[in-house]
């Protein structure tokens, strides 16, 4: 079943605005992980993680409660206007809804105002690679 979210840019300024929503959306599709779309069910605040580790069950941060996602993946907002974005692309194909090129992303962004360039985004990348000895702590 597809069911249509909020698209309101407002979601996403909930979430640090449109740069950091677009560049943690390349950080996840850069690494292979899907986005999925969620607000909060006891609160309502559109969900974001800065964890790159894929996961279902979400904490929120505006009231504390746990709550499940619609599938594995990294909460971000942007999703729902990649979304639009492709299907307009794809006439209204939902074939691979969660496959975004980091062109895509940036064309997204680019709409919604915010100019991101390749040597941003590639400092961007550079700044959260994974190290070796890392552990990540949700
Ligand atoms: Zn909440």
């Amino acid at each position: 079943m597809f069911v249509a979210l909020p698209t309101s840019k407002s979601r996403i300024e909930a979430c640090g605005g449109v740069r950091a929503c677009a560049l943690l959306a390349i950080l996840a599709v850069t690494r292979g992980l899907e986005l999925d779309d969620v607000d909060c069910p006891k609160c309502g605040i559109p969900h974001i993680d800065y964890s790159m580790m894929s996961h279902v069950k979400h904490f929120c941060g505006s009231c504390g409660s746990y709550f499940q996602g619609s599938r594995h993946g990294i909460g971000n907002p942007l999703l729902s206007f990649l979304e639009i974005e492709k299907n307009e692309i794809r006439n209204n194909s939902f074939a691979c809804l969660n496959d975004f090129s980091v062109e895509e992303i940036l064309a997204c962004a680019s709409k919604l105002g915010e100019e991101i360039s390749n040597d941003d985004v590639a400092d961007y990348l550079n700044k959260h690679a994974p190290k070796p000895e890392s552990t990540i702590v949700q």
